[in-house]
């Protein structure tokens, strides 16, 4: 297998792949499914060692959305019986929270349904996270609100917000295929907002929606270009009352080869196994623990998962250890990279003002305050 060892080879120095190499994973086959697995765990091990970092979703609004991705359970004229109710009440957000966090949850994502926030709805968000912030502060918060438009990723961050969710989740080939209410360019703007204003990038994927080999390196090729800090990867749960119903078309097999594939595109990125884990790789989730260091704990936004307690057992029994809260999660040299913003947007600086690497800055330099 010596395009497999070249592979992890370039993968455990950080180096992008061919498309070719990525679509090799894809196609081998199930005799070498296991070396496929046990080559994407050497990446996994070298930057992540044994630990997966669990993840909690708070639905804070849900249903009754505007717009019409397919996939989704929550669409405009979705028949998918799923719950429907507006913006949750701090309180209720942050008692939902802080059971997650009980579960061992270092990052909460808080998650609304819509096509984006206005002014007000971020408000609202921000004043949520600033409560939970002051009771949880060594927890991390994630807000996946929609597209953002001006200064909106700014307030988030000086409410304390840790990270931005927004997905590609599919080829731009085929976005209008899976959605005609906003388009793939929107989605990327929104993660360059959300990293421009100094929050970590989630962004992922959505595999099983009947695209191929060539459509998932296409996308998760574009996530590479945004250098998002963790990827998501999501399997279509093809509701009843959606444009998708029916898509059945994973197996456990073909799950761990999209992980191997986006864990060697993105070897020392926080690779999540999200949405529809239990349903598609079954008895097989254990495998996948070698490839993704990072899974959602218990209920997902419109569908339930399995108990939290049988994950964490799952875990310990696969040999693996939950990330505590003081541990590092990225590796050093992925926090390295990054500088937080000093200039544009909320400082009296010109956005392409050349800082020096020190980051210096010129005396008369202000900042608005950070509530
Ligand atoms: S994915 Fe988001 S924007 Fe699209 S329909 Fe569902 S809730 Fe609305």
């Amino acid at each position: 297998m010596r395009w497999l060892d070249a592979l992890t080879e370039k993968a455990l120095n950080r180096a992008l792949p061919s498309r070719d190499e990525a679509l090799a994973v894809l196609a081998s086959g199930d005799d070498e499914l296991l070396d496929v697995v046990a080559a994407a765990f050497r990446v996994r091990r070298e930057f992540f060692g044994r630990r997966v970092k669990l993840n909690y979703l708070v639905n804070i609004k849900s249903g009754l959305c505007p717009e019409d991705c397919f996939y989704c359970s929550q669409r405009l004229g979705s028949a998918a019986d799923v719950l429907k109710y507006t913006w949750l009440k701090p309180d209720e957000v942050i008692a939902s929270a802080e059971a997650g966090v009980a579960g061992g949850a270092k990052r909460v994502c808080m998650v609304a349904s819509g096509r984006g926030p206005t002014d007000r709805d971020v408000d609202r968000v921000c004043g949520t996270i600033a409560s939970f912030k002051d009771r949880h502060p060594d927890v991390e918060v994630c807000a996946c609100l929609g597209l953002l438009s001006g200064g909106q990723a700014e307030r988030l961050r000086a409410a304390g917000t840790t990270a931005y969710n927004h997905n590609l989740n599919t080829a731009e080939e085929r976005y209008g295929g899976i959605c005609t209410t906003h388009g793939f360019g929107d989605r990327v703007e929104t993660v360059r907002a959300a990293e421009a204003a100094g929050l970590s990038p989630c962004s992922g994927l959505i595999a099983g929606m009947g695209e191929s080999d060539e459509d998932l390196v296409d996308v998760v090729f574009a996530l590479r270009e945004l250098d998002p800090d963790s990827v998501p990867v999501n399997f279509l749960i093809p509701f009843e009352g959606t444009p998708l119903a029916g898509e059945w078309n994973l197996t456990p097999q073909r799950c761990l080869r999209i992980l191997a594939m986006v864990r060697f595109v993105h070897p020392d990125a926080e690779v999540r196994l999200a949405g529809g884990r239990e349903v598609h790789l079954r008895t097989l989730q254990p495998l996948a623990l070698h490839i993704v260091n990072s899974i959602f704990l218990g209920d997902y936004l419109t569908s339930e998962g399995q108990e939290g307690s049988a994950d964490v057992q799952m875990i310990a029994d696969a040999g693996f250890t939950v990330e505590g809260a003081g541990e590092r999660s990225l590796p050093e040299h992925r926090t390295d990279l990054v500088r937080i913003r000093r200039r544009g947007a909320g400082t009296t600086l010109p956005a392409n003002t050349a800082l020096p690497a020190d980051s210096a800055l010129p005396a008369d330099t202000t900042f608005p305050a950070s509530s």
